[in-house]
């Protein structure tokens, strides 16, 4: 069997950002306001110092002002919940980005529920899962957004097909499920407690991997012509899937670095637009 296809997240992923340049243009030219993404970090992590940034970064390219919120290490549950809110209620700022996971005495699930839903550009709150789920107008978590664009940009049918997805964590394999639910296919989780994880994601036709195993999925595991999306980002640039073998057997698969990534910051821009849309009200 030849080799799978590159199903490549840079280039779409910088199409949809030019897209949501032009948009962002069309709504500060019609409105006189910038949107504006609120990105809150708490501590030094370098990893989220660096998410932060290269965040902050796209925004700027795409014509959405950032405000960057930088919270000491020690910051409390109760402090973060009021910078939430005071975000969520401050008119000036059209989307808040908590950059997560945040510091273990922190509760985070409490810290996103402080962000309004009309502002919750990157799908973390309990309103936005619901919504995700059923159908409804709302804003998606940014990978697994990514991904079903990624998707469609490849002109992948899921109607009907057998979607395995590696992961069930709120923010990456769960609602990658549902949005691939929703559009028909027929979804199995796999998660640490699986038994014989190979021969269930053997029956995939589409493999979304979202584990933070490096190389845990194989070219063995994969059936021939099956759609493989690699989500893992790992140390040393490395995914959940082994390319080398996956690619062998695969009909399309993502790179990584360079298949999922990109897109997940697209989608929290073009999410921030949206908010800002509508919140202006056009
Ligand atoms: P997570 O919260 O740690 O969840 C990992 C999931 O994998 C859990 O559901 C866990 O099962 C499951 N798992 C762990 N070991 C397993 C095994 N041996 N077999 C089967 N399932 C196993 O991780 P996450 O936040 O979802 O992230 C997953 C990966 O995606 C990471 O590499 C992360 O860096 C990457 N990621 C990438 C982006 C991007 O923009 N590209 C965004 C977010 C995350 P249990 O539930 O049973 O513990």
């Amino acid at each position: 069997m030849s080799q799978a296809r590159l199903m490549d997240g840079t280039v779409l992923a910088r199409r949809v950002v030019e897209e949501t340049a032009e948009q962002a243009a069309a709504l500060t030219e019609r409105t006189g306001t910038v949107p504006c993404l609120a990105t809150v970090l708490v501590g030094e992590d370098p990893a989220s110092v660096t998410y932060v940034r290269m965040k902050q970064n796209r925004c700027r390219k795409a014509g959405i002002d950032s405000r960057r919120v930088a919270l000491p290490a020690g910051t409390t549950t109760e402090e973060l919940v009021g910078t939430l809110r005071s975000l969520s209620e401050d008119p000036a700022v059209h989307g808040i980005l908590l950059q997560h996971p945040v510091g273990d005495h922190i509760d985070e699930r409490a810290a996103f529920e402080a962000i309004a839903p009309g502002k919750d550009v990157d799908g973390v709150t309990f309103a936005s899962f619901a919504t995700m789920s059923f159908g409804l107008p709302g804003f998606v978590s940014c990978t697994p957004g990514g991904i079903l664009r990624l998707l469609d940009e490849y002109g992948v049918e899921l109607g009907g097909r057998r979607a395995v997805v590696v992961g069930r964590s709120a923010i990456l394999g769960k609602p990658v499920g549902m949005l691939l639910l929703a559009r028909d296919a027929t979804v199995t989780y796999c998660h640490s407690r699986t038994a014989d994880l190979s021969s269930v994601v053997r029956e995939a036709d589409v493999v979304v991997a979202a584990v933070g195993r490096p190389r845990l999925i194989r070219g063995r595991d994969v059936k021939p012509g099956a759609v493989v999306i690699d989500a893992g980002y790992n140390p040393g640039n490395v995914g959940d899937v082994d390319f080398d073998s996956a690619v062998e057997r695969a009909s399309l698969i993502t790179p990584v670095p360079g298949g999922v990534g990109p897109m997940t910051i697209a989608t929290l821009l073009e999410q921030t637009v949206r908010a800002a849309a509508r919140q202006l009200g056009v």
